[in-house]
């Protein structure tokens, strides 16, 4: 009905916008403005990229970075991607998004060390598109970086049955021009640990809500514990997102975790800040 509203007040054109906009709530109204300051930043290109680091938990290494997109608006303040991102999504805008997110990660992998090597997170729609291969492509060419130092970050939710077929011919051909594919927030979504034998991926990333009450969760313990022996069986890497303690890195390490992301090591940070 929302959408309804404002689909109607965007295709009526001018004179019937101000009628809508006097009839809506003020959710809706708050919003189309937030709709209508990301489009401006969009377009002014004051989105961010942040940069947090994936450290190797047995000798404290940076592994390699998860680029985060940032979007700093002068009224709102800081604005969370998991709030701006599903409005791009919804305004058809996170194709764009997504471009923007890895140039600026191409342009940053080009002054950085060759072996450095940098994950962005990808939608589902951005995956959906026939433009996103030839797009890799050629940002990878321009800017001079190697397949191997770029690394996308899908969702279970990337492969719903519908584009299933669609999505693993797709990442398929990215993983054969070398660039790396990780499976995020895992544990979150409906595929089982069986299924990931067929997909064409690298790494695992375990969902920061299992991490979250390490150790003292019996039973998060044992799905962590299930995940790390399941991937390790199937040659996969696995990331633990979301460590904030000592002790959860503890068990992830007594557990065989490679890798690990999280507030004890680094939050995310401006490219300027990393010492790389
Ligand atoms: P994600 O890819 O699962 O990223 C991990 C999120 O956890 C990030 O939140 C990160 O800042 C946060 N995080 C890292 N370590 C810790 C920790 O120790 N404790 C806690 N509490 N949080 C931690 P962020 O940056 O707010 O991003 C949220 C989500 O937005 C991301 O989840 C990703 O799904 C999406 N996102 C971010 N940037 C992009 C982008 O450029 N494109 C797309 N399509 N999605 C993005
Ligand atoms: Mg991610
Ligand atoms: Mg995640
Ligand atoms: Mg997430």
């Amino acid at each position: 009905c929302a959408d309804v509203a404002m689909y109607q007040a965007k295709s009526s054109g001018r004179n019937h916008y101000a009628f809508y906009h006097h009839s809506l709530g003020k959710r809706h109204r708050d919003a189309l403005e937030l709709e209508q300051a990301l489009r401006r930043a969009m377009a002014e290109q004051r989105l961010e990229v942040h940069y947090q680091p994936k450290i190797c938990l047995a000798d404290g290494r940076v592994d390699s970075l998860e680029a985060l997109v940032r979007w700093h608006d002068p009224q709102r303040g800081q604005v969370p991607p998991d709030l701006f991102i599903p409005v791009a999504e919804n305004l058809g805008l996170i194709q764009q998004l997504g471009a923007y997110v890895l140039q600026h990660v191409c342009a940053q992998l080009a002054q950085w060390p060759a072996q450095t090597r940098v994950a962005v997170n990808i939608s589902a729609k951005e995956l959906s598109a026939s433009s996103f291969l030839p797009m890799v492509r050629q940002l990878l060419q321009r800017y001079g970086i190697a397949p191997g130092q770029l690394e996308l970050e899908i969702t279970e939710s990337c492969l719903v049955p519908e584009q299933a077929e669609q999505t693993l011919r797709l990442l398929s051909a990215l993983r054969q021009m070398g660039i790396r594919i990780a499976i995020d927030d895992f544990g979150t979504g409906y595929s089982s640990l069986s299924y990931l034998r067929h997909l064409p991926i690298d790494s695992i990333k375990i969902d920061r809500s299992f991490i979250r009450a390490l150790p003292a969760d019996v039973s998060d313990c044992q799905i962590t514990s299930a995940i790390l022996a399941m991937a390790k069986a199937l040659g996969l890497q696995v990331v633990a997102e979301g460590i904030e303690t000592p002790q959860q890195l503890e068990f992830l390490l007594q557990a065989g975790c490679d890798l690990g992301q999280g507030y004890l090591f680094a939050r995310p940070q401006p490219a300027a800040a990393l010492k790389l």
